[in-house]
């Protein structure tokens, strides 16, 4: 575990060791299982690429019900800031009318990404949309929207690793970073 890196002309310093990460996500696992155990229906499991991608390959591992896989990618960050934009770079390519949805993200900072997203599944007919995020920045999060699953909450610092990036580096770290200011 390396206790600072180097992402372009940025530090970062270790916020959150794997060994936190996984206990969340043992967590959060289990509440989603409680809540789908037995059920009748195959609930999507839509991973919003490419933050969410380590996320989703670990929690999924740990769900116990019937669930197929589906992604999508947005992009709504530049550099260490939100545009307020969500760009749609890869669409659904599945019918979902009528399906029960757990979006699997990987961080809600201000909450235009979910909205976005959750507009448009209901938009294309999904029944159910439930949403799972790894973390949740609490203090800048303003929207309605209720957040499913939160596996952690962080302070309002921009952080990388585990599958986040600063300009597409630092998603393979296993650890979770924070910049040093
Ligand atoms: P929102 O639309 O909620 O403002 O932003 C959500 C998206 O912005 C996330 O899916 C993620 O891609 C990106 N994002 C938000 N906060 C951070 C952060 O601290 N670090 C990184 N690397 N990306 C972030
Ligand atoms: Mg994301």
């Amino acid at each position: 575990m390396e206790p600072r890196i180097k992402l372009h002309d940025k530090s970062f310093k270790l916020f959150l060791p794997y060994s936190e990460i996984e206990t969340a996500i043992d967590q959060v696992a289990e509440r989603i299982n409680k809540d789908f155990h037995g059920c009748e229906d195959v609930p999507i499991i839509l991973c919003v690429l490419n933050g969410s991608i380590l996320f989703t390959a670990e929690l999924m591992k740990r769900l116990d019900f019937n669930a197929q896989f589906l992604s999508v990618r947005l992009s709504s960050y530049q550099g260490t800031r939100s545009t307020g934009e969500v760009q749609q770079l890869l669409g659904l390519t599945e019918d979902i009318r009528g399906r029960r949805i757990i979006i699997i993200e990987d961080i809600v900072d201000t909450g235009t990404t979910m909205e976005n997203l959750h507009g448009m599944l209901l938009e294309k007919g999904a029944a159910e949309i439930r949403i799972c995020t790894m973390l949740l920045k609490p203090e800048v999060y303003r929207k309605a929207l209720p957040l499913d699953y939160v596996a952690m909450e962080i302070p309002n610092r921009f952080i990388v690793g585990f599958g986040l990036d600063y300009d597409e580096l630092g998603r393979n770290y296993k650890d979770i970073y924070v910049l040093d200011s």
